[in-house]
């Protein structure tokens, strides 16, 4: 599953909040689902039925299935010419129903037939309805335990079985499934068709997937794999890109898995209305519309990279998830790690524009934040409740999952990695497999390197490594002068230098306090210096020595910038590495020093002014990710750390800094120019109209904004979404309007309304973002949307202080537009707090108003407003300081 780019915590929640569902009792193996589902799309209702040929393992006079608002009409149970009626008694706490009889079957073979009834609920779960202005329609969405509200099941990953699905519907409807259509004939009855998809291969019930309602799709194909991409018919101009990369896509995973794709049809459907970002369904990947459609000529080079890499996600999971699945959802990690690491290699290798490795630094970045709080998990954690379930799809699992996988693969090499996934996936096809059986493979593959050390030391203990390096020269350097006299006494005297790098590991939390864990991880650390080749040693103890010939002037340890560890240097070393840092670190390693530097301020470890002086050093720096890992800092340190007295001084600063950039590149694109060229631009005019407030840059944003929401042509897509942001704070109510009427344009395609709504959230002034609050819970918002936009207006520093007290006030209207894991995306949106007032205030409120699922993420959040204070406290007076003195320079240097 893909979640919201924007919103990882989108997909932790869970209805109701009772549900305990418990594991199944073992002894009932399903093989094969024969499945009819008739959906009445008007009174938003189904009726199935179902034949499960299933194998007991022990004489038995029950079977349990998981079931949940499920009506059961009819059952029997069948084993050779024996039939009996069983009893059904629901268990509503553990999603449950146990089917009994009288008389005891045999071990064997059995068969279950049941005919059951359910509603097409507005949770965008289970078998849902779909709105559009138009219509209905019925989707599906079972990740995790949701396949049960749709028909009773052996809801469990291990339990894979083949499916026949069959659908009957609307005469004028279509229908998709993950097999192709096999029959399609009309009845029963004069208004009504069936359609009768293939047998699945074996797979679990979690990848089950139905659609129905009016789709079009666009055909297409990759080494013989029909490829389709579809949706409602309004959305048919915008297929061709993701068709084109869906091709590119699959023809390199045949090639990388060495596995070829092994589902017989590839179908790609944009839900008119999707809780997540995306979801892997076996050969039916289902979507949020606005990451999978775009305007192939007319859209902003990131959501090009964004429909990409979704797509890679997903269909890496083909593979990672589909074919091989985890045992149980502990592992689930082996899934969205996977995927999430694997969809940057096609991005990398067909579109190399994209500069996806500098990305995966800030996917590491992502993960090693949250798991610095002291609310974070291990990436293997148990999980038996639907509700544990749900909250492991986090950004542990993901980006975690991802930056660990990154690690060993750099450590073996990309080469040996594949080898090791390729052995694995040929072992367990259409089987469940666990972590010990992912790196023994790779164990295996690298001829006996220590992976199985490794990755139980990150994937089992939460948190991570902060690594103190401490460098020394051991000799000096310089021959002395009477040595030179003679060859002999030159050789005598010979002192050999060496750089000894002292490390030491202690776990990083992001408030620095110290807690006496003692931790020890299994670490490849990678070292990098002056007229050394790279080498990768592992580091197990507490401290250690890594010797290096030579007297290097400058090292840096995370090479590659591929470890799962912040880096603290000594001041000296890090003096050092500054003053080469342009010069002699990659792309990827000067996101790593920034990112590290940046973490350290939080618990004190570094000093602001420390940090603004590493950026003023690389801010000559015209990378855009450079660029974007140091704007999210200066962008906290405005939110933060500003007052009335210092305000003007900062600002002054951000445009003296970053002007010379902007005006190297300017406004227009120049034909031909780099992605990574219109990426930067953007993140310019950010960084100078939402920072600096430059005074040009925003006028002639507003300007620009007046156009775009009349005419979408009327600017270049790559910078649209920064321009309305950075003109939406001038808090102009005309603006405002012109803004709303784009949103409720069914015209606009999904990226100009995300460019807009995203943008509302910018207003501060009190009556605008109440207008806007209200907008997101009007009945015309969607409830896929409505969720993000409360939370967006949260995080705004400027708006939060009406937009709190506002969704407090009306809760109950808010609450009826969340779906079954989106409330919460706002709670976590609270962590962007920073008083102690506002904190206790977020604690009083949810624990009054309970969000289904929300407990780790609340417990996140406060820990989040209690390290922003902490930071306010360790580095105001420090930022001020630095201000007073480098305003001085500012005023001068102007002069
Ligand atoms: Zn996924």
């Amino acid at each position: 599953m893909s979640p919201l780019k924007q919103s990882i915590f989108l997909l932790l929640a869970m209805w109701p909040a009772l549900a305990w569902a418990q594991r199944l009792p073992q002894g009932v193996v399903p093989e094969h689902y024969d499945l009819t589902f008739s959906p009445d799309l008007t009174k938003a209702t189904f009726t199935g039925e179902e034949t499960i040929d299933v194998k007991l393992a022990a004489r038995t006079t029950s079977v349990t299935l998981n079931a949940t608002e499920l009506e059961i009409q009819e059952a029997s149970i069948t084993q050779g010419d024996k039939t009996q009626a069983p009893k059904a008694q629901f268990h509503p706490e553990k999603e449950q129903v146990t089917l009994a009889v009288d008389d005891a079957f045999e071990p064997g073979p059995a068969v279950i037939r049941i005919k059951f009834r359910g509603i097409l609920n507005d949770k965008l779960r289970g078998f849902y309805l779909a709105k559009t202005r138009l219509r209905n329609y019925a989707v599906t969405q079972f990740e995790s335990t949701d396949a049960r509200r749709a028909f009773p099941s052996f809801d469990e990953p291990a339990l894979k079985a083949k499916f026949d699905v069959t659908l009957i519907i609307d005469r004028d409807d279509t229908a998709i499934s993950n097999g192709y259509i096999k029959a399609d004939v009309s009845g029963p009855g004069p208004d009504k068709h069936t359609v009768k998809f293939s047998t699945t291969p074996p797979m679990s019930t979690y990848l089950v997937a139905m659609a129905v309602g009016d789709f079009q799709c666009s055909e297409g194909s990759a080494d013989n794999i029909p490829i389709r991409v579809c949706g409602t018919p309004d959305k048919k101009s915008l297929h061709a890109a993701a068709l084109r990369y869906a091709e590119e896509i699959l023809k390199y995973y045949n090639q990388y898995y060495g596995v070829p794709y092994p589902f017989k049809k590839l179908d790609i459907v944009g839900a008119p209305d999707f809780e997540a970002g995306a979801m892997e369904n076996t050969g039916a990947i289902f979507y949020r519309e606005s990451l999978l459609f775009i305007d192939d000529n007319n859209s902003s080079v990131k959501e090009h990279q964004l429909v990409f890499e979704v797509l890679a996600h997903e269909m890496a999971h083909q593979w990672f998830g589909d074919l091989v699945t985890m045992k149980w959802w502990d592992n689930i990690w082996l899934n969205e790690g996977f995927a999430t690491w694997m969809a940057l290699k096609p991005s990398q290798s067909l579109h190399p524009e994209w500069n996806a490795a500098l990305d995966a630094v800030t996917e590491l970045n992502d993960a090693l934040t949250v798991d610095s709080l002291r609310n974070t998990h291990p990436i293997r954690s148990k999980a038996e409740t639907p509700e544990e379930i749900n909250e492991l799809f986090d950004r542990i699992s993901y980006q975690k999952g991802a930056a660990v996988l990154r690690m060993v693969e750099s450590y073996l090499s990309p080469e040996v990695f594949r080898r090791g996934v390729n052995a694995y996936l040929r072992k367990f096809s259409y089987a469940n497999a666990s972590a010990e059986d992912f790196w023994s493979s790779m164990t295996l593959a690298s001829g006996g390197l220590p992976v199985n050390r490794i990755m139980p030391t990150f994937v089992d203990q939460a948190g991570q490594p902060l690594v103190s390096v401490k460098t020394s020269c051991t000799a000096p350097p310089a021959v002395s002068a009477p040595a030179r006299k003679s060859r002999r006494s030159r050789r005598a005297v010979k002192p050999h230098p060496k750089t000894e790098i002292a490390v030491s590991q202690q776990r990083f939390w992001s408030d620095g306090a110290p807690t006496g864990n003692r931790e020890l991880w299994v670490i490849p650390v990678c070292v990098k210096a002056e007229g050394t080749k790279p080498f990768c040693q592992i580091f197990s103890q507490p401290a250690q020595t890594l010797p290096i010939a030579g007297c290097s002037s400058w090292v840096f340890t995370n090479a590659n910038a591929s470890g799962y560890y912040r880096t603290q240097y000594d001041s000296a070393s890090l003096q050092h590495l500054s003053s080469v840092a342009a010069t002699e670190l990659t792309t990827s390693e000067r996101i790593s020093l920034l990112n590290d530097e940046s973490a350290l301020l939080g618990p004190g470890k570094e000093s602001v002014a420390r940090y603004l002086e590493l950026v003023g050093a690389l801010s000559r720096d015209a990378e855009r990710t450079v660029a974007e890992s140091y704007s999210l800092q200066l962008r906290q340190i405005n939110d933060r750390l500003l007052t009335e007295s210092n305000q003007a001084a900062f600002r002054s600063w951000i445009r003296t800094t970053f002007s010379p950039m902007f005006a190297k590149i300017g406004w227009a694109p120049v034909p031909g120019e780099s992605d990574d060229l219109h990426l930067l631009r953007s993140g310019l005019i950010a960084l100078l109209g939402g920072v600096g407030r430059d005074e040009e840059v925003v006028r002639r944003s507003v300007e620009l904004a007046r156009q775009y929401v009349k005419d979408a042509h009327a600017m270049d897509p790559s910078i649209a979404g920064e321009v309305l942001k950075v003109a939406a704070q001038t808090n102009d109510a005309s603006l405002f309007e012109g803004y709303q009427t784009a949103l409720r344009d069914p015209a606009r395609t999904p990226e100009v309304i995300s460019n807009v709504s995203t943008a509302m959230a910018e207003f501060t002034e009190p009556q605008l973002v109440s207008r806007w609050l209200e907008i997101a819970s009007a009945p015309e918002t969607r409830n896929q949307d409505s969720p993000g936009y409360f939370a967006r207006s949260l995080r705004n520093a400027d708006a939060q202080k009406v937009a709190w007290p506002w969704i407090k006030e009306h809760w109950s209207q808010v609450e009826s537009k969340l779906t079954m894991t989106s409330g919460v995306e706002i709670v976590a949106a609270t962590g962007g707090f920073c008083t102690v007032e506002m904190r206790d205030d977020v604690q009083k409120f949810f624990s009054e108003h309970r969000v289904p699922s929300s407990e780790r993420t609340l417990k996140q959040s406060l820990e989040r407003i209690n390290a922003c204070i902490g930071y306010r406290e360790r580095q105001q007076t420090n930022l001020n300081g630095w201000l007073a003195q480098h305003a001085a320079t500012v005023t001068s240097g102007r002069r």
